[in-house]
């Protein structure tokens, strides 16, 4: 459909791809497809997908292109996703991205907006090795920075919350070196697309929103009155 709105949310692990990719999902009723979220659903299920990406996860690297290629695209293909979707850890590599772009274009659908949230490396360390999730849907806290009204429990769900076995400093410093090997180069490829937008992360999550709002307004014009809304209140 060609007014589908498929964002795709950039940036290095910890800058706050899945904080904004709910916020804005809630905002514009679509879903969010978080490639690590469906993994990490495949291990807790024990499937033969999760235990194959276990070994991958565990060392910080990618899974291989072919099984996640498949996995998003099964996602993508189910009934709430015809409006669009927030997409957040995938693409992860240039051939992600092109395989996305297949799909989509097969529908007669193309990637619209993408976020690019810049956070500096020692503030991605200390946002991960803070980082809490809750066990029912992934909604991320930090301990200090977005804590949760109760220790321990998810304001949203009431689920209880865990930290990542991936967020050990030792497996967050080989994930942010995967990140600048294989996904930075996404930046110069939908920059070149005139898709990507570049956000300062290093700014409370409520501006990030909003900012990300404000260019999201062009698309959705239900979006523009909240997007100037939030610009007067900063
Ligand atoms: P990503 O999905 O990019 O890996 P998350 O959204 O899980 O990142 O955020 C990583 C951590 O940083 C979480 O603990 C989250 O609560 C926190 N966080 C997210 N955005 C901000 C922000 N703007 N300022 C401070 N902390 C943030
Ligand atoms: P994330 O939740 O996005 O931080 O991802 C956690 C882990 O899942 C990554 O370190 C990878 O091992 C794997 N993963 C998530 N998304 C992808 C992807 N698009 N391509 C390959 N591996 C991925």
């Amino acid at each position: 459909m060609a007014d589908s709105l498929f964002i795709v949310m950039v940036g290095a692990p910890g800058a706050g791809k899945g904080t904004q990719a709910d916020l804005i999902s809630a905002r514009l009723g679509l879903p969010k497809i978080a490639s690590g979220d469906l993994f990490r659903d495949n291990l807790q299920r024990q499937t033969e997908l999760g235990q194959l990406a276990k070994a991958y996860m565990d060392r910080g690297e990618l899974v291989p292109d072919g099984v996640t290629v498949r996995m998003v695209a099964e996602r993508l293909s189910r009934p709430d996703c015809t409006q669009g979707a927030v997409l957040d850890g995938f693409p992860r590599n240039i051939a992600q991205a092109q395989a996305l772009e297949a799909i989509l274009q097969e529908r007669g659908e193309a990637v619209r907006l993408v976020p690019y949230i810049r956070v500096s490396e020692a503030e991605l360390l200390d946002r991960l090795s803070g980082r809490w999730m809750c066990r029912a849907a992934q909604h991320a806290y930090h301990e200090r920075h977005n804590p949760p009204k109760v220790p321990g429990v998810c304001d949203l769900d009431g689920s209880p919350l865990y930290q990542r076995d991936d967020d050990r400093p030792e497996t967050v410093r080989r994930r942010i070196q995967v990140y600048l090997e294989q996904t930075a180069p996404l930046l110069d490829y939908y920059r070149q697309r005139g898709l990507l937008v570049e956000i300062n992360g290093e700014q409370p999550i409520e501006k990030v929103y909003s900012e990300i709002v404000g260019y999201l307004a062009g698309y959705r014009h239900d979006l523009s009155e909240v997007a100037g809304r939030t610009r007067a209140d900063a």
